[in-house]
């Protein structure tokens, strides 16, 4: 079911289309529902948790040289052991939603008929949100009886309407200053924002092994290894568990940013 929604949602289905198929083959939610909620749907397409690392799994391979596989008997808290068995979404399809739903927030709605346009054509794009729903804003051109305007509207509120999310529009030119200002408030204490600057193009010139997303995969094996090592011979691994889930936030933080370039 998570991977149909998946699948319906890059073969360009909307949350609220997807939504009704469900509905229409009886598909209960996970709570029991037979109502689906477009927010429900967006929380699945963005839980990294399908991608099956932390699926609860019955059994886990113990040594990976000789693939002895063994019973997991609640030894070892089944949330930490990754990739040991098929997951429900791969990652690659996980990923490219997460790329589609960038791009969709992106989309210049008035101008559908034209090529899509993408997100790197306005230097707003992807970065406004809207703080009551946590959407993007998109960017609207408006042509009120021949009276053109550009606005930027919540996602939600443009697709579901103003019960969905009742977030203001907002004037493209006001978004412009305040952003203005904002950029001047920060050049304002020029030395700092230098320094930090400076910091953040390194990181992202220097993705190098230690952040990449195989980088922390690669360590995260490893230190399953040892978790069930330790696990096993009854010793606390206590300190190696906290070391994997502040690995997985790493992960995370790893993916949304690659994402986000
Ligand atoms: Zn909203």
């Amino acid at each position: 079911m998570v991977k149909r929604i998946y699948q319906e949602y890059l073969e360009g289905g909307s949350l609220t289309q997807i939504a009704r198929g469900l509905e229409t083959d009886g598909i209960l939610t996970a709570a029991g529902k037979a109502k689906w909620r477009p927010e429900t749907l967006r929380k699945i397409l963005m839980n990294d948790k399908y991608i099956g690392d932390a699926l609860l799994q019955k059994t886990y391979t113990m040594d990976f040289l000789n693939k002895k596989r063994v019973q997991n008997n609640g030894i070892v808290p089944q949330y930490y052991v990754e990739n040991s068995h098929e997951p429900i979404i791969p990652r690659d399809l996980y990923m490219q939603v997460q790329e589609e739903m960038v791009r969709r927030a992106n989309l210049h709605s008035r101008e559908k008929r034209k090529k899509r346009v993408y997100s790197s054509k306005y230097a707003l794009s992807s970065i406004v949100y809207c703080p009551k729903c946590g959407e993007f804003y998109r960017r609207i051109a408006w042509n009120n009886r021949g009276k053109h305007s550009t606005v930027w509207r919540c996602c939600t509120r443009v697709e579901h309407g103003q019960k969905a999310c009742d977030a203001p529009t907002i004037h493209e030119s006001d978004l412009q200053e305040t952003v203005v200002k904002a950029i001047n408030l920060v050049l304002g204490s020029r030395d700092t924002i230098m320094e930090s600057q400076q910091k953040n193009i390194k990181t992202v010139i220097l993705q190098g092994d230690e952040t990449s997303v195989e980088g922390i995969n690669a360590k995260l094996k490893e230190l399953q290894k040892k978790l069930l090592r330790l696990a096993n011979s009854k010793k606390d691994y206590g300190s190696v568990a906290e070391e994997i889930d502040s690995m997985r936030d790493l992960k995370q933080k790893a993916l949304s940013d690659s994402v986000e370039r």
